[in-house]
């Protein structure tokens, strides 16, 4: 019995240190991003989806993913 809570114990090691792990991987790229600042990503103020800055349309200093978002706001 008490071996079964030793597995549980290394179950929830192993997912800790994956959570951990892709952290850092997540912290790691978003700096790699930064170094690209043309390549920004911008939140359409219509929908929510996220375009390149490259991509994203501009009125009245608000961004949106496309036309169609654009006439709606
Ligand atoms: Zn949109």
């Amino acid at each position: 019995m008490i071996f079964k809570w030793l597995i549980f114990g290394v179950i929830v090691y192993v997912i800790y240190a994956i959570f951990f792990k892709d952290k850092s991987i997540a912290n790691s790229s978003s700096s790699d991003k930064k170094d690209k600042d043309s390549e920004e990503m911008v939140e359409c103020c219509v929908c929510g989806t996220f375009v390149s800055s490259k991509e994203a349309y501009i009125k009245n200093g608000k961004f949106y993913c496309s036309k169609e978002c654009m006439q709606k706001g």
